[in-house]
C-alpha cells in the first residue's frame, strides 16, 4: 500500500476523537506499517499509555488459564512465553483432537497393507507441517496483534512457537508410528522428512506468505512419494537412504536460510 496516514488524521486519531470508519481505516495501516506506528507513537500522551496499558494488563490477568499454560507455567516456564505459547492454535487441546484422529485414521489404514502404510508414511510429515502453518500469521494467529506489540522479537517468538508445535507434534506421531503393523526402519522413516518439512516451511515463509510455502510444500512432497513409488523398483523409494540424506540436508539449508532471514520475520512478519 502506497498510502500513509494523513499526519492530522493520525493525530485526531491518538487523541481518540477520530470517527469510527477512519479510525478503523487507520488501525488496519497501523498493523502493517512500522513507519507510521512510529509517526502516531509520538502523538500519544505517556497517560493515555499507561492507562492503555493498564487496562490491558488488567484483562490478561483476569482471563482464565487453560489446561496448556497451567502445565507450561507448573513446568517452570516464564508467564508470558507460557500465554503467548497457550495462544498458538496448534498447541491447544482442540487441535491435539484433531491429529489424533487423524493419526488414529492413518494407523488403521496402515494396518491393512503396504499402501497404508505408505499412506502413513505420506501423512505423518504433513502433521507438524500443519501445525506449523497455522501457528503464526495475522489470519491465523489470535494474538498475531498482541505479538506484533510484544517485547520480543517477532522471529524469537516464532521460533519458540515453532519448535514447541515440532516437539508436540511429532511426539503424536511417534506414540501412533507404534502401532504400526511392522516396528522396522519404516516406523521411523517419517522423522527426517518431518524435520525438513517444517524448517523448510519456515524458511520459506521468509519468502513467500506462509500459506502459500504450506500449500507448495504439501503438493512438492506428495508428488515426490508418489513419483518416487511409481518409477523405483523398490517399495517406500522416497524414504530410503539417499532421500533421507537429501530430507537432512534440507533441514540445515533451512536453518542457514532461517539465520539470515531472521529479519524478514521481524519487519514483515505474517504477510
Ligand atoms: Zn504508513
Amino acid at each position: 500500500m502506497s498510502w500513509h496516514g494523513d499526519p492530522a488524521l493520525m493525530e485526531t486519531y491518538a487523541l481518540g476523537i477520530l470517527d469510527e470508519v477512519h479510525s478503523s481505516s487507520i488501525e488496519a495501516h497501523l498493523l502493517r506499517c512500522e513507519r507510521c506506528r512510529e509517526a502516531i507513537a509520538r502523538h500519544v500522551g505517556r497517560d493515555r499509555i499507561e492507562g492503555m496499558w493498564a487496562a490491558i494488563e488488567e484483562r490478561l490477568d483476569i482471563a482464565p488459564q487453560g489446561m496448556v499454560e497451567r502445565l507450561l507455567g507448573r513446568l517452570g516456564m516464564p508467564d508470558h512465553v507460557a500465554r503467548l505459547l497457550a495462544a498458538t492454535p496448534s498447541l491447544r487441546l482442540s487441535w491435539f483432537g484433531a491429529v489424533a484422529i487423524a493419526l488414529a485414521f492413518a494407523t488403521v489404514a496402515a494396518r491393512a497393507g503396504s499402501v497404508g502404510v505408505l499412506q502413513f508414511l505420506v501423512v505423518a510429515p504433513l502433521i507438524p507441517l500443519a501445525g506449523i502453518a497455522v501457528a503464526y500469521g495475522p489470519r491465523v494467529d489470535p494474538t498475531y496483534e498482541v505479538g506484533l506489540a510484544a517485547p520480543m522479537r517477532s522471529f524469537r517468538l516464532l521460533m519458540i512457537r515453532a519448535l514447541a508445535v515440532l516437539i508436540t507434534s511429532m511426539a503424536l506421531v511417534g506414540i501412533a508410528a507404534i502401532a504400526l503393523p511392522h516396528l522396522d526402519w519404516t516406523a521411523a522413516a517419517w522423522l527426517l522428512p518431518s524435520i525438513a518439512l517444517s524448517l523448510g516451511n519456515l524458511a520459506l515463509s521468509s519468502y513467500w506468505s506462509p500459506q502459500r510455502a504450506t500449500v507448495g510444500l504439501v503438493a512438492a512432497w506428495t508428488l515426490a512419494v508418489v513419483l518416487g513409488e511409481r518409477f523405483s523398483s523398490v517399495p517406500y523409494a522416497a524414504f530410503r537412504a539417499a532421500p533421507q540424506a537429501a530430507f537432512a540436508m534440507i533441514a540445515v539449508a533451512s536453518i542457514v536460510v532461517l539465520a539470515r532471514r531472521r529479519e524478514a520475520f521481524d519487519t514483515r512478519r505474517g504477510r
